[in-house]
């Protein structure tokens, strides 16, 4: 199985599509976000670095997000994996290819509009999984608690309408010149996710079993 990126705006569902891909094929889930929170939390001297700048919307500087995301890659060798939320820019995208070459790009397309109805009405986990209370699919069994471990789900405290704006900025600003560099290479999948997740899991395991 090749390894997957997931690109997509915050909030288009790279997280529940992996989980599913995860379930399904046996990939490790690789978030680079949930990385970075999980630092914040042990409060290491990266994590205290990266709160303020998480808290605020803006990119994690490339240098730091590779040695945390190097670190992790190390104890998961030869196991097929998907990238969530790397890379997120150009200079993210080259430093990968230096030493992973085996894998296929996944782009999740969605509205800004929709995108920030989803995040108000999403609900995560520590454990990783996130819920959708606007979506019957995607809501936790027991309201307010993970279906996974049964811990109390919480809001993310960048999900609030002034900081999704500053990410879906940011997002817009770096994406273009990455999607041109994966369309030169051929790696890249377009997928509209204005759609029922499992349409769009079915067009995602497309992908998977065509490699
Ligand atoms: P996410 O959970 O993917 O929405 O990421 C949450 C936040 O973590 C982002 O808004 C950034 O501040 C930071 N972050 C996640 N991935 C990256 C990355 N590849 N490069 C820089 N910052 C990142």
């Amino acid at each position: 199985m090749k390894n997957i990126i997931f690109i997509a705006p915050p909030a288009a569902g790279k997280g529940t599509q992996s989980n599913m891909l995860k379930e399904k094929y046996g990939y490790v889930h690789i978030s680079v976000g949930d990385l970075l929170r999980k630092e914040v939390a042990l409060e290491t001297a990266s994590g205290k670095a990266v709160k303020n700048i998480i808290d605020s919307g803006e990119l994690v500087a490339d240098d730091l997000v590779f040695a945390i995301l190097e670190k992790h890659l190390r104890n998961i060798v030869g196991k097929p994996f998907i990238l969530d939320g790397f890379p997120r820019t150009l200079n993210q995208a080259k430093t990968l290819d230096k030493f992973l070459n085996d894998y296929e790009v996944i782009y999740l397309d969605l509205a800004k509009e929709k995108a920030v109805k989803r995040m108000l009405n999403r609900l995560v986990c520590e454990c990783g999984k996130s819920y959708n209370l606007g979506d019957e699919t995607l809501k936790p069994k027991t309201e307010g608690f993970c279906d996974n471990c049964g811990k109390k789900l919480v809001k993310r405290d960048d999900d609030n309408a002034e900081i999704f704006a500053k990410r879906y900025d940011n997002f817009l600003t770096n994406i273009e010149p990455i999607k041109d560099y994966y369309k030169a290479k051929n790696k890249l999948h377009m997928i509209d996710v204005n759609r029922n997740i499992n349409d769009i899991f079915e067009d995602i395991s497309e992908i998977v079993a065509n490699d």
